[in-house]
């Protein structure tokens, strides 16, 4: 078992209250962690440690390469853990070793891409101003201050990792809050953060409950951006405290996303596509494709062959690398999904397969629930319209396109969305009709450093990712430098001032 204090201003110490938490192992609910819980006592501290290290510490005013360096050696020391960060990624957060070893990798070739960033000056001229008079102007990005980072549990590290990578390469300073299910590779990183010698209070990692930790996060007045991930209810809420202090704020929250398939997509790849949109991860991804959109014409042989391959899905222990479906990350999670597929058949969608808690002896300690679809499927039903966050797929077929393109985009979110054809012209045009951050054609999940994410309607603000991500921490600056130079050839201050 792991024992973990919060990390604040380059020290690790106990939570003021002296509260801790435990942390549950999915499978097995063995302790994986116990873990300092921070309450507002902490954050205040925190948040100071922060606040000094960006007002009066070396890290906003490095240089770009300065920073870099330190950025990369993040980079560089995730791959040195790899494998530990790997098991304890798997254990805290029953994600399955495959996915684990995928995460771990792309962690780190994130941090890597953001420290290419942190040497990348944003600054830009606006050319042609010279009216009333000739000058030069530039915009220049500078970092925004303190930034409050909140992430989910579903990719523990690599959530840690989008917004710590940004920020700091950008220049700020931050206080990030894990969530409380899976606070173990944040604090591993923090470990990491502390051996490569970060200046003290440019990175505090502090664990703690979302109304404790979270809330004092959102409302502390010194802290000058929030970056939340998490559910689209809780960035509601988040939204709104920090208006109180007019907080700049990005919100990556929930989605619903459309998986369109068309009658000539090459069958095997969108089968496939369609099992690796909503059953990776246990379906507890935002982007993932829960919402299947097939034409009437095919919608028989496509199910049974979807039938066919889901039932091979192999459940099991997360820890073990044949295993394709591990559990959810809590009782709560497991307790959500099971009330969603009842909400389903109670109101008339029909469960194909799946739908309740694996009958296997040996995962009864585990949160699992069994890979489901649903046919029968009205896109008004509450299965259709709200995020259920687990492996349920809910299957509407439709007569024609411009059908399920208005079904698509009736719906509170639009994090991502996908088509499958094998007319990728065609497929790209119904994705521009499509109100979503993210259209993937004939693919999904696969996401770039360098390309935006981020969600339309109520899946979020903002983007991650490339340099609109980047930008997202930076505050703009116009810079208006004069090259009049002469009194009389400033016509414009006669308005006010007499000359002479
Ligand atoms: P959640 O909203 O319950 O919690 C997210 C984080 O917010 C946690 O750290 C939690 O402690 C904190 N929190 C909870 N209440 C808070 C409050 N009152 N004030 C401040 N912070 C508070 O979400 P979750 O269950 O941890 O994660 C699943 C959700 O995250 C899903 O809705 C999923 O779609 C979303 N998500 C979105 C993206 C994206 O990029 N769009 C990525 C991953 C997950």
């Amino acid at each position: 078992m792991q024992e973990y204090q919060l990390y604040i201003d380059g020290t690790f110490v106990t939570s003021v209250e002296g509260k801790k938490f435990e942390s549950l192992n999915p499978f097995d609910q063995s302790v994986v962690a116990r873990v300092d819980s921070a309450t507002q006592p902490d954050v205040d501290k925190a948040v100071a440690a922060a606040r000094k290290a960006f007002d009066e510490g070396p890290w906003p005013k490095m240089s770009g390469d300065e920073r870099s360096a330190m950025i990369k050696a993040v980079s560089d020391k995730i791959n040195d853990k790899f494998k530990d960060l790997v098991k304890l990624e798997v254990m805290d957060s029953g994600s399955t070793y495959r996915k684990a070893k995928e995460d771990v990798y792309l962690s780190a070739r994130a941090v890597y891409y953001f420290s290419k960033l942190a040497a990348h000056d944003l600054s830009e001229p606006v050319e042609g101003l010279n009216k009333p008079g000739f000058s030069k102007n530039i915009i220049v990005r500078e970092p925004i201050g303190v930034v409050g980072a909140i992430i989910p549990w579903n990719f523990p590290l690599k959530m840690a990792i989008w917004k710590l990578g940004p920020a700091l390469a950008a220049g700020n300073t931050v206080v990030l809050k894990p969530s409380e299910e899976t606070p173990v590779t944040a604090m591993e990183l923090a470990k990491i953060i502390d051996e490569i010698g970060f200046p003290p209070g440019v990175v505090n990692i502090i664990p703690g409950y979302g109304e404790q930790a979270g809330e004092a996060l959102v409302k502390h007045p010194a802290v000058d951006k929030i970056a939340f991930t998490g559910s689209t209810e809780i960035g509601r809420k988040v939204m709104a405290m920090a208006s109180e202090t007019m907080k700049r704020c990005t919100l990556e929250c929930g989605g619903k996303s459309a998986n369109i398939i068309l009658d000539d997509a090459d069958m095997d790849i969108a089968l496939d596509g369609t099992m690796y949109a909503i059953f990776y991860h246990q379906g507890q991804c935002c982007e993932a494709g829960t919402r299947l959109f097939l034409p009437e014409t095919i919608a028989g042989d496509f199910l049974g062959k979807l039938l066919d391959k889901t039932k091979k899905l192999v459940i099991g222990d997360p820890m073990d690398k044949a295993t394709d479906i591990g559990p959810l990350v809590s009782k709560k999670q497991q307790d959500r999904v099971l009330d969603y597929i009842k909400k389903g058949t109670d109101e008339g969608a029909k469960i194909l397969i799946g739908g309740k808690i694996p009958d296997d002896e040996k995962l009864q300690q585990g949160y699992f629930v069994e890979p489901t679809i649903f046919s029968n499927v009205d896109n008004k039903m509450t299965i259709a319209q709200e995020e259920i966050f687990g492996p349920v797929l809910s299957v509407i077929t439709y007569r024609n396109v411009d059908d399920a393109v208005r079904m698509a985009n009736d719906s509170i979110y639009g994090l991502a969305a996908g088509v499958w054809s094998k007319d990728k012209e065609k497929a790209q045009s119904i994705g521009r009709q499509l109100r979503a951050g993210t259209v993937w054609i004939n693919e999904w999940h696969l996401m770039s450093e360098k390309a935006p994410f981020g969600g339309y309607k109520q899946s979020g603000i903002g983007r991650e990712f490339g340099l609109d991500g980047l930008k997202e921490y930076t505050e703009t600056k116009h810079m208006h430098i004069d090259e009049v130079g002469e009194r009389e050839k400033k016509q414009w201050y006669d308005v006010v001032v007499p000359k002479g």
